[in-house]
């Protein structure tokens, strides 16, 4: 089915307009070479230069961009040295997940057999798993507003059931999606602390509910500790994991490490009605304007965004377009000729950007 589809564009700050100029061209050459999709870009301005400049971080216009998209590709936001009054830094990244309602945040974890990963990987071992961390709530409900008086302070986790329950859903979903497709083993980990905290018992309980609607799929639970341990010791066993919103702050970025570093991780914040697709790292701004920095995590969040896209629009070719481009980057990682310095190699961000798109072109 034909489709034209509107794509609201953050360009970040720091690195995150030189990674995102060459995804958005990648992009606009598959969709000009499809005859099944048509993308748009509309940018969207916001972020921590765009405060600085303004006074404004997230004008109410780029919200409505945002708002009205079919999907939104955002790159790394914020500096350090630019923040408002009260000490926080600028993220309009977390204001869209919680003014769109984005509880799952996917995180892939993904190392083929060959990749460079700080681990030894026994022989024929592959690291394949999803991290959902769910976002809009958990031990951030209370960020910016967490009490402080002069001899202690207070933050408050918040798990609601309408949350908690339609993460959940989502993630068996997802699940039994990898399953079809042969990518997973049809097993879901429910990560908690359900030994020390009610709240974590509440959470499990909706999670076992749940599980009992998917009895094609395997469920169990795992605390956050041993889960730690399990990611460096035995990370291949892993298919879906699902936690609270700080766990997977912190088990994300140990998901990053097991990949080679945050230069390779994507994700996806994504809601009843909306997503955002963005790297897992920062705006990098030690390397900012150097044209060094590696743009692959940003492409491969572009390649979740398409098959999102065409899963949720039943077109074929974005879903295919979204596999092929994930394809591409795994090609050149593994080939290793066009690898940025993060990565031990010497290629700039455009000429790395550029091996993907002959990949592309040629599969
Ligand atoms: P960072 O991820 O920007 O950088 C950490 C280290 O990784 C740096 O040495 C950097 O050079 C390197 N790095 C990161 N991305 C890279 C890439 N694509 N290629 C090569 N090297 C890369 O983390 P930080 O320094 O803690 O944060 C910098 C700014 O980014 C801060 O203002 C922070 O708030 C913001 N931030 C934004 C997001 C987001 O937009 N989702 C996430 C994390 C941090």
């Amino acid at each position: 089915m034909t489709g034209k589809f509107e794509i609201a564009v953050f360009q970040g700050d720091g690195i995150g307009p030189e990674i995102m100029a060459p995804t958005i061209e990648i992009l606009r050459q598959m969709s000009d070479a499809s005859p099944d999709y048509d993308l748009t870009f509309t940018n969207a301005p916001a972020g921590a230069a765009h405060y600085a400049q303004t006074g404004d971080s997230f004008p109410d216009m780029s919200m409505e961009i945002a708002r009205s998209a079919d999907a939104i590709l955002l790159s790394a936001m914020g500096l350090p040295d630019v923040r408002y009054e009260d000490g926080t830094e600028i993220s309009p990244q977390i204001d869209l997940r919680k003014k769109l309602g984005l509880f799952a945040g996917v995180r892939p974890v993904r190392v083929q057999a060959g990749q460079s990963t700080p681990l030894a990987l026994p022989p024929g071992k592959e690291i394949d798993f999803v991290l959902v961390r769910e976002s809009t709530e958990g031990l951030f409900h209370t960020q910016g507003c967490g009490e402080v008086l002069e001899n202690e302070a207070r933050e408050t986790l918040l798990i609601t059931r309408d949350v908690s329950e339609k993460l959940f859903k989502f993630t068996f979903d997802l699940a039994e999606e990898r399953r079809k497709q042969g990518k997973g083993k049809g097993h879901v980990t429910c990560v908690d602390k359900a030994n020390v905290f009610r709240a974590f018992a509440f959470f499990r309980d909706m999670f076992d509910a749940e599980a009992k609607q998917h009895p094609q799929l395997e469920a169990n639970h795992a605390y956050v500790d041993a889960t730690a341990l399990w990611m460096v010791q035995k990370p291949w066993e892993f298919d879906v994991l699902v936690t609270e919103n700080m766990f997977g702050d912190i088990l994300s970025d140990l998901g990053a490490g097991l990949m080679g570093g945050l230069g390779l991780a994507p994700s996806a914040d994504i809601g009843l009605n909306h997503a955002v697709f963005q790297p897992c790292h920062g705006s990098a701004p030690d390397i900012a304007g150097q044209g060094i920095a590696n743009p692959f995590a940003m492409i491969l969040s572009a390649a979740m965004m398409l098959e999102w896209l065409g899963s949720r629009n039943d077109n074929d070719a974005l879903i295919s377009d979204g596999s092929r481009l994930q394809n591409a980057v795994e090609k050149v990682i593994s080939d290793g000729n066009s690898l940025t310095r993060d990565l031990g190699g010497e290629a700039g961000t455009e000429a790395a950007a550029s091996s993907v798109l002959q990949e592309v072109l040629v599969a």
